[in-house]
């Protein structure tokens, strides 16, 4: 049974010979059975769409419906520098799928109010930001931890917040963008919704994961002691547990439980000046996701990549709750270390 990839863009379809078809190509014949299709929209509700892919049979409604639904992609402007034609060939944006088992997720998924335009942006950003991802976790593309990661899109929401992560299901999720955000879809999608927690998120993934399964400890579920803010090490043992306290240490303290580093005096300034009485920005998960997304953010840029679906901008980093350059390199090398060690226990176990 042979079955179909994602089309990026009607664009950039080929036919058979490996030439670039007129997009009518495919599509002028069927368009109306396509369209008849569309209106039932009975196919990528919910939760099913990573399925989806691997049902397609050419020839078959899906698969008109696939080849002559057009949409306007702006996936690839979610990457510095854009890729050329020829990397986003190799790239190959393929199926939910296919983009799986590349990279060990269990499961993609979709809120309701995803459109099929959506979905097929968020699934070729994200195939773009996992490579990224991996550049910097060098996982061998294993980003997902042999099926262990399930990433969703605008489901699962949790009000006001943009991304979560579910540390009993193993699950990310990144929000839609919000509809009565400025300017065009583009300007909506890179300036809301989930964009740029990725790397955050995926930060959780890794605290977790290790604590609830590599180095398990009743008392202490993540490795970094979750919504805790103790400052003192938690002191549980396990190798990655040890990092954890090192890394965690070195933000807080510049001299361990007596004076506090710049970064945490700043934090501390930034949350009276905001009267913030929530804790969220003191918790350790936290901090840790804070500082792994800006570690993630400065080993990109010495690859000269920015992936705005990964990481913030260079305009976000800067700011309080973040750790800075000079900062982070202090920081980098243990990551580093965790990082190495983490692999040790899964990937090359
Ligand atoms: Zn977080």
């Amino acid at each position: 049974m042979k079955t179909l990839k994602f089309r990026p863009t009607s664009a950039r379809l080929k036919t058979r010979e490996g030439k670039i078809a007129h997009p009518d190509f495919f599509a002028k014949n069927r368009y109306k059975e396509a369209k008849e299709l569309l209106k039932k929209k009975n196919t990528m509700d919910g939760f099913s769409a990573a399925r989806i892919s691997a049902d397609i049979v050419a020839g078959s409604r899906a698969d008109t419906h696939w080849r002559a639904t057009d949409y306007a992609h702006y996936w690839h402007k979610l990457r510095e520098p854009r890729l050329n034609e020829k990397e986003l060939g190799k790239l190959e944006i393929v199926s939910p799928d296919s983009l799986q088992k590349s990279f060990g997720i269990k499961q993609f998924g979709w809120g309701n109010w995803v459109t099929l335009e959506d979905r097929q942006n968020y699934l070729a950003a994200l195939h773009i930001a996992l490579e990224d991802l991996n550049k910097v976790l060098k996982f061998n593309n294993n980003i997902g931890i042999g099926n262990n990661l399930t990433v969703t899109f605008g489901a699962r929401g949790i009000p006001k917040a943009n991304a979560h992560y579910e540390p009993t299901n193993e699950l990310i999720n990144l929000a839609r963008y919000h509809r009565d955000a400025d300017g065009s879809k583009f300007d909506k999608m890179i300036q809301s919704g989930g964009i740029g927690s990725l790397a955050h998120e995926y930060g959780h993934f890794l605290d977790f994961f290790a604590g609830k399964f590599l180095e398990k400890n009743i008392k202490e579920y993540s490795i970094t002691g979750g919504i805790s803010t103790r400052k003192d090490r938690l002191e549980v043992s396990g190798k990655m547990r040890t990092l954890a306290d090192d890394i965690l240490e070195k933000i807080i303290w510049s001299k361990p439980n007596e004076v506090h580093s710049k970064y945490y005096e700043r934090l501390l300034v930034f949350l009276k000046k905001n009267n913030s009485t929530s804790d969220y920005y003191l918790r350790r998960a936290e901090i840790w996701a804070r500082a792994f997304e800006v570690f993630v953010f400065w080993e990109l840029k010495k690859q000269e990549i920015e992936n705005f679906l990964l990481v913030k901008s260079k305009i976000a980093y800067p700011s309080s709750v973040y750790l800075n350059e000079a900062e982070m390199k202090k920081i980098a090398p243990l990551f580093k270390k965790f990082l190495a060690e983490f692999k040790k226990k899964t990937i090359n176990k």
